[in-house]
């Protein structure tokens, strides 16, 4: 047979898999396993949003949608965006995706040549630098480290930007800091997007999880020219615990719409109609739950954060939003615990899922090595318990 194609070789398999299908395999056998892998709220579906996705099957909208998705959810997107972030938009900058990450995949398809260098700020979720590749693009890494709270600064990015630089991808709140850069970090982030004509991808689907009563910015909201060259992505997945619905979407100038919309219709055509027509409720819809899941997430976070630092050999900064924790356990490295000399991230998650049932995600793919991210999209009885084991994981090594 003849090579497949070099793009798609060249995608690496997810590294977090294999740490997942032994969680998965040491549940499957009835071990109490507890999990803090997973990046997706641990509540259901508000009623009032499943209740629509009934009627919508009930009222027969089972048929296809236009590409870009139903004028009401493209209206419902640009009326969220309006509330939460004080933007303006019209229903025909809004391109409905399958997820979110469908929309960053669909914008870096859309802006990206062969050769082209798309800069992310590391540490970073994970999929990014491989739909870069995906694109035919090259991922240029650009690396904070915890000292700095996980945020790039504008020199940094400014620095990182060639003649070849096409896009910045940007992510805050972030997932796996939890780190959300201040209006002030943006702004000078814009001015050097706009000074080097980039475009800028700003993956925004946490905006609605920033505690402490901390004002969420929107990268678009901070003047018309970075509006312009903004591919704005959100989403319900994650504010709405609609993870399984699938339906992301993009607000972007009109010609960027356009030509996504384009690249969807001959592609996925368009997400489940019942799914938009849900997401038009969890949008336009009572926001109450919505708060009630936020004031959870934070009290975790306030909870394992407190914890997870008074541990003897770990430590964490506090993240300012999303579901996530960043565990610092450098000082494990070169260590011997049960027998085994500890070289990464992954040999110390792998190990504390084998003996200690906890599963976790090391960030060395996340550009992160010597991190560990718990996810706290999960009970606090959940978190204690994970706590304790760590506890004893470490005492016991
Ligand atoms: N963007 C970031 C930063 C994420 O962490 C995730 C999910 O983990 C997504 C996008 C994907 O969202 P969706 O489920 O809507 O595709």
């Amino acid at each position: 047979l003849k090579p497949i194609s070099k793009i798609a070789a060249g995608v690496q398999a997810s590294t977090t898999l294999a740490i997942d299908s032994l969680f998965k395999q040491m549940k499957a056998e009835g071990k109490d396993v507890v999990g803090f892998g997973a990046g997706e709220p641990d509540f259901p579906t508000p009623e009032h949003i499943k209740q629509a996705g009934i009627e919508a099957i009930e009222n027969n909208q089972t048929k296809y949608t236009p590409a870009a998705g139903l004028m009401d959810l493209r209206k419902a997107a640009c009326y969220r965006l309006k509330e939460d972030c004080g933007l303006d938009y019209e229903p025909t900058q809004i391109v409905v995706a399958s997820g979110a990450k469908h929309s960053v995949y669909i914008a870096l398809m859309t802006l990206c040549n062969p050769g082209d260098e798309v800069v992310i700020a590391a540490p970073y979720w994970v999929s990014y630098s491989e739909m870069v590749k995906q694109a035919g693009a090259i991922p240029v890494i650009v690396a904070a480290t915890e000292e700095a709270d996980f945020k790039i600064t504008a020199e940094q990015l400014d620095a990182a930007i060639t003649d070849k630089t096409k896009v910045f991808m940007l992510n805050s709140p972030s997932n796996p800091t939890g780190m959300v850069y201040t209006k002030a970090e943006l702004e000078a982030i814009a001015e050097v997007c706009c000074r080097h004509n980039i475009y800028v991808i700003a993956d925004e689907i946490y905006c609605n999880l920033v505690y402490d009563n901390n004002e969420f910015v929107s990268f678009a909201s901070l003047g018309e020219d970075v509006k312009e060259r903004t591919i704005l992505v959100n989403g319900v997945s994650k504010s709405y615990a609609m993870t399984g619905w699938r339906i992301g979407y993009s607000a972007s100038n009109p010609q960027l719409a356009k030509v996504m919309a384009n690249y969807l219709s001959h592609s996925t055509s368009a997400p489940s109609t019942i799914s938009q027509q849900a997401a038009i409720t969890a949008l336009t819809g009572p926001q109450e739950d919505m708060q009630v899941m936020k004031q959870a997430f934070e009290q975790r976070r306030d909870h394992l954060v407190e914890r997870m630092n008074q541990i003897e050999g770990v430590s964490c900064i506090k993240p300012e939003g999303a579901f996530y924790v960043m565990m610092n356990m450098k000082g494990f490295l070169g260590k011997t615990m049960y027998g085994k000399v500890i070289e990464s991230a992954e040999d110390f998650a792998q190990l504390f899922l084998e003996k200690g049932l906890v599963a976790t995600v090391p960030c060395t793919a996340f550009a992160a090595p010597g991190f560990v991210r718990w996810s706290y999209a999960t009970s606090l009885t959940e978190i204690d318990k994970g706590l304790d084991r760590l506890e004893a994981f470490i005492k016991n090594a």
